[in-house]
């Protein structure tokens, strides 16, 4: 097999520091989200915003509740939007994206109104189960949490996706049936194959697999299928399937339940130990002025776990490849898809080890690149039987 010489691109100026500024971004955001979240504690405005819920809320407990919701999200979208709206700015400055600001503004409203639903359900949900068993609330939330997640996951393709984007099954007859091949090797089948109509947002190519059980599937973004070979999207199809062949989404959950149950443990445990320090005026446990503290133990956890969820999604990805290495023929419409991506997404081949560590949840180009190159030596070196 010829040996597929790769040079060793280096990062533009520009891709630097266009990531450079989309991480800081990301980092402003956590720490506005944080800092908001501690002063709302240590000010006692959690409990003036809990009263004007109340007064708003017809003094009901659970309306009280979703208006006060209500107002920490909406207070939150006002502090944040201004970085958002930079984010959006910046995704054209670099002509990523040629999304209208009517199209951004009306995202934002839709993507608020989604946090809000969602939210007042897990909310209320956690509340519930608070008032109603002190003791063992936060077992019973977990596995109420959990069985939301599942559905969510289930849903999230047939619902929530539509809401921003719009899919239609994937036409072309000859990726079909490389798909169809493609399965068939992998002794798994995929219910469907999607066009992700990404282009009216954005110029970057993405393709992901998403779903459980009926609405498990395979999403393709336009921008991805009209500009790549078929051998390129077929390499993308095959570590999409590698996905699904590695289980990925299940183990995900598993992980995703561990994490949650740590999570509501911890956060147990800080509503008891301020209640017991009388940290803050809360009126109990189902007061819920704390939700503040609630959500400050999930973001702490979230940020402390991020370089380990990180390196194990790192780690399916690179599952994920070796399995699309294996599944087609040549390793290089494998390179040169990463190579069109890299381009097109203004991705930085190779980020800081440090910035790949913390921050990243796929290996970069260039690992991967080199992995290819890794496995088709090897296979040139020790010819299958
Ligand atoms: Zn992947």
């Amino acid at each position: 097999m010829a040996e597929s010489s790769i040079p060793a691109q280096a990062d533009s100026p520009e891709a630097q520091r266009y990531n450079r500024i989309r991480r800081w971004l990301g980092i402003a955001d956590f720490v506005i989200g944080f800092v908001f979240l501690v002063v709302l504690l240590a000010t006692r405005w959690s409990d003036a915003l809990r009263d004007l819920a109340y007064r708003l809320g017809f003094q009901n407990y659970s309306f009280a509740l979703f208006v006060y919701v209500f107002l920490l999200l909406g207070i939150n979208k006002v502090l944040s939007v201004s970085l958002e709206y930079y984010g959006f700015r910046l995704e054209r400055r670099f002509k990523l994206s040629n999304q209208r600001f009517t199209s951004w503004a009306w995202d934002e409203v839709k993507g608020f109104l989604v946090g809000l639903v969602l939210g007042s359900i897990v909310v209320e949900l956690l509340y519930f189960t608070i008032r109603h068993w002190p003791e063992y609330w936060w077992m019973l939330a977990w596995a109420l949490f959990m069985g939301l997640f599942i559905l969510m996951a289930q849903l999230a393709p047939v619902i929530l996706f539509p809401i921003f984007y719009k899919f239609e099954p994937l036409e072309d007859e000859d990726l079909r049936r490389r798909l169809v091949v493609l399965s068939e090797h992998a002794g798994t089948r995929v219910r469907g194959v999607y066009r992700w109509r990404l282009s009216e947002k954005s110029k970057k190519a993405n393709a992901a697999l998403t779903g459980l059980g009926a609405t498990r599937r395979i999403i393709l973004a336009d921008t991805l299928l009209d500009n790549y070979s078929h051998d390129e999207i077929e390499a993308v199809l095959a570590h999409e399937l590698g996905h699904q062949v590695h289980r990925h989404i299940l183990k995900s959950i598993f992980v995703q339940a561990a994490i949650t149950l740590v999570g509501f443990w911890a956060a147990n445990w800080a509503l008891h130990y301020a209640a017991d320090h009388q940290l803050f005026d809360f009126s109990g446990l189902s007061d819920f002025a704390n939700l503040p503290l609630l959500a400050l133990v999930s973001v702490v956890l979230s940020f402390l776990l991020m370089p380990v969820l990180n390196a194990y999604s790192r780690y399916n990805e690179r599952q994920a490849d070796r399995y699309a290495f294996e599944s087609i023929a040549s390793i290089e419409p494998f390179v040169s898809s990463m190579n069109k991506l890299a381009e097109q997404n203004l991705a930085e081949r190779s980020p800081s080890k440090w910035v790949e560590w913390f921050f990243h949840s796929h290996p970069s180009i260039s690992r991967r690149l080199a992995a290819a190159e890794a496995w088709s030596r090897m296979q040139g070196a020790h010819p299958q039987v």
